[in-house]
């Protein structure tokens, strides 16, 4: 009996076994070696790549590359773990650009494969072949014949570890994983020719040109179906410094397999947070089970990702994550609107009260929450209106505070026409406005506005709204200032126009707007009737400027004929037009390009951040266009700067209030 319960001994483990573990975790199966031996060759400069496979990888896996080739003196520690050319001080881990810097992949893969490297320098006269067993040199280096560059040869994968080869008994299987990484980085390297054959098949499974291009080894790889719906485009984003290129599916392409191929710096990798904002953008375009194909290269600062996480380095991990998939949603989000006219038969309809895509996916159910911290998330729920202000009931039956009055807009006196094809944007000075909103945003605001859920309006200028447990009041018209502003430069030589039926004329606008308060007009200004003259012809003459850049068209006889549209669904208040013209004439300047964009843009946006609160049908409309049109564009669009935080007021928080009626 007390045999039994003698405590076993511990001991060291043989370091081979302790190898041999420790490479099966970073090489599971030939894929993960392929990957590692394909960043080696493209690390070495490689433009020709050719991978030769026998049994599905787990008898050959061959790969020729014509780089730089292995120096014969490193050979001898080549397969050593932890030896590597391209790190050599744990401080460079964080500027690394090349795909390996852990020096494991050679070492792990001679401890569970027999591994041999056949290659040639520049300098040397002939090339030198070299065995390894665990890691060691086997004998020396014999010269041999041979071109320019590498060729590693990996045999009976795994024959070590019988478990690990009963697993993956399917060759077929195998062979396919292998071409799947190949194909992606034959797509990601369009320099370099790629060649993917069986041992013994005349024709190559899977072959590239050199020097060809990203959608061209698509359609080479995936078929033209994939190809000729492509949509490219790249985008570089400011605030959390990371460049996209993207080559994606429109959305008259679906697929049951969703083929998303990602690399972050220049690595095939997986990133959740990316993929699941991708695939969200589609869910609503595509039938239920069906996906894009997407194509995307990010580069991000090599000191904000961490590569470490997973001992194949698959699964990334970095600084922004969320933001930046979220900024990945919204260029995704723009691309497939502003390429596909067919786009509204293919968006699915969601039966009234589904819950919304991205909150649902957003809570974490395993997580208990305590009544405290409770949170509405479903901005549907019964608002603030319902216990201030009564219904505003105008003729037309509208009312402020059901949410079914959603879809009622008030009589259209503006057509909105359709936005023109988008042209891309030179002028440095709009590009460097661009810039500085982008800088200037505060991330941490940019994600309260983000998750943000709206509670009511106050008055013309406050809203109330709620982010996790606290409530806020903000400055509805700052807020709006500031977003108007922004759409007219992101919008800039593509606004859509509103056009104004009929057209109304400049100089009695200018007239009514002397009368105005607003204007402030005094008898030392001079005569009305001159001062509006005057003002009419400063915006006669820069009616160009305002028509190719700002889509406010006036024509030669002096009729104001549309406005920008800078909003879905919003249009500014008439009863401010006077003012807002009188002040393009009198505020803009009109004389250094930038300054006279920068003006143009504030005064724009002042006037369209203007509701019209008078009681009634006016006031009904601002309330819905504040729920309905502001803020869902504040939370997508608006980039705050700093500044705006002097506008946000916390009022409570749950935990506080629970303290107070937990008592009653
Ligand atoms: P790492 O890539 O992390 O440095 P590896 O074990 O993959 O580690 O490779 C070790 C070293 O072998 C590399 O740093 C590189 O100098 C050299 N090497 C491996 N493959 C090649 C190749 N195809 N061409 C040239 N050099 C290579
Ligand atoms: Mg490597």
């Amino acid at each position: 009996m007390a045999a039994d319960l003698e405590p076993g001994v511990i001991r060291k483990l043989d370091e081979v076994v302790v190898n041999r573990i420790a490479a099966g975790e970073i090489i599971q199966r030939p894929a993960n070696a392929l990957k590692e031996l394909l960043e080696n060759s493209l690390d070495a400069q490689s433009s020709h790549i050719q991978v030769q496979v026998k049994a599905g990888g787990l008898k050959l896996l061959q790969i020729q590359d014509n780089g730089t080739g292995i120096r014969r003196e490193d050979l001898a520690i080549v397969c050593e773990r932890f030896t590597t050319s391209k790190l050599t001080r744990f401080e460079d881990l964080s500027q690394i650009a090349t795909f390996g810097f852990r020096g494991e992949a050679l070492a792990s893969i001679s401890h569970v494969a027999h591994l041999s490297i056949q290659t040639k320098t520049a300098k040397e006269k002939c090339g030198y072949k070299a065995t390894y067993a665990d890691g060691k040199l086997q004998g020396q280096p014999k010269p041999c014949a041979g071109n320019q560059g590498t060729i590693i040869c990996i045999e009976d994968l795994f024959y070590n570890m019988p478990q690990r080869r009963q697993a993956l008994r399917s060759p077929a299987e195998e062979f396919q994983r292998l071409s799947e990484v190949l194909a992606r980085y034959a797509v990601h390297n369009p320099r370099v020719g790629f060649t993917l054959r069986k041992q013994g098949d005349a024709q190559p499974a899977l072959r590239t040109p050199v020097a060809s291009s990203r959608s061209e080894n698509i359609r080479i790889i995936y078929g033209a179906a994939i190809s000729k719906e492509l949509l490219e485009f790249s985008h570089r984003d400011e605030v959390f410094k990371f460049e996209a290129e993207c080559l994606i599916t429109q959305v008259n392409y679906s697929a049951k397999k969703c083929q998303m191929l990602l690399f972050i710096n220049q690595r095939l990798v997986e990133s959740t947070a990316i993929r699941t904002s991708v695939d969200s953008v589609y869910a609503t375009y595509l039938p239920r089970g069906h996906h894009p194909f997407v194509y995307m290269s990010l580069t991000l600062p090599p000191q904000n990702l961490d590569v470490n996480v997973h001992p194949t380095k698959h699964e990334v991990h970095f600084l922004y994550q969320e933001e930046i998939a979220d900024s990945i949603k919204q260029q995704v989000e723009a691309r497939l609107l502003g390429s596909n006219a067919t786009r509204t038969f293919y968006k699915q309809l969601r039966l009234p009260g589904a819950p919304d895509l991205d909150e649902t996916q957003s809570a974490d159910k395993t997580q208990r929450i305590y009544p405290k911290e409770l949170v509405r998330t479903d901005s549907t729920e019964q608002k603030l209106d319902k216990f201030l202000a009564p219904l505003v009931k105008s003729d037309s039956g509208m009312s402020s505070s059901s949410s079914q009055e959603a879809s009622r807009l008030p009589e259209e006196s503006f057509r909105v026409t359709a936005a023109k094809k988008s042209r891309e944007v030179r002028l440095s000075s709009v590009l460097d406005m661009r810039k500085r909103v982008e800088l200037q945003c505060s991330v941490q605001l940019r994600s309260t506005l983000k998750n943000l859920v709206y509670v009511g309006c106050v008055d013309e200028r406050r809203a109330l709204f709620q982010h996790e447990t606290r409530l806020y009041m903000c400055n509805t018209r700052s807020f709006s200032e500031e977003l108007f502003y922004q759409r007219m430069i992101y919008e800039f030589q593509n606004c859509s126009e509103i056009t104004i039926t009929p057209p109304l004329p400049l100089k009695e606008l200018l007239v009514l707007s002397l009368e105005s308060e607003a204007a402030g007009w005094t008898s030392e200004d001079g005569d009305k009737a001159e001062l509006a003259d005057s003002a009419a012809d400063i915006l006669l003459k820069k009616a160009p400027i305002m028509r190719e850049y700002f889509g406010l068209r006036i024509s030669e006889n002096g009729m104001l004929e549309s406005l920008p549209s800078l909003l879905h669904q919003h249009r500014p208040c008439v009863a401010f037009l006077p003012v807002y013209l009188l002040r393009l004439a009198t505020e803009v300047d009109w004389e250094q390009e930038a300054r006279c964009f920068e003006t143009f843009c504030r005064e724009t946006a002042r006037f369209y951040a203007q509701l019209d609160w008078r009681e009634g049908a006016t006031a009904g409309f601002s309330r819905w266009t504040m729920e309905h049109v502001l803020f869902p564009a504040f939370k997508k669009y608006l980039l705050p700067p700093p500044r705006i935080k002097d506008q946000i007021y916390e009022l409570t928080n749950l935990p506080t209030l629970y303290k107070v009626f937990e008592r009653c």
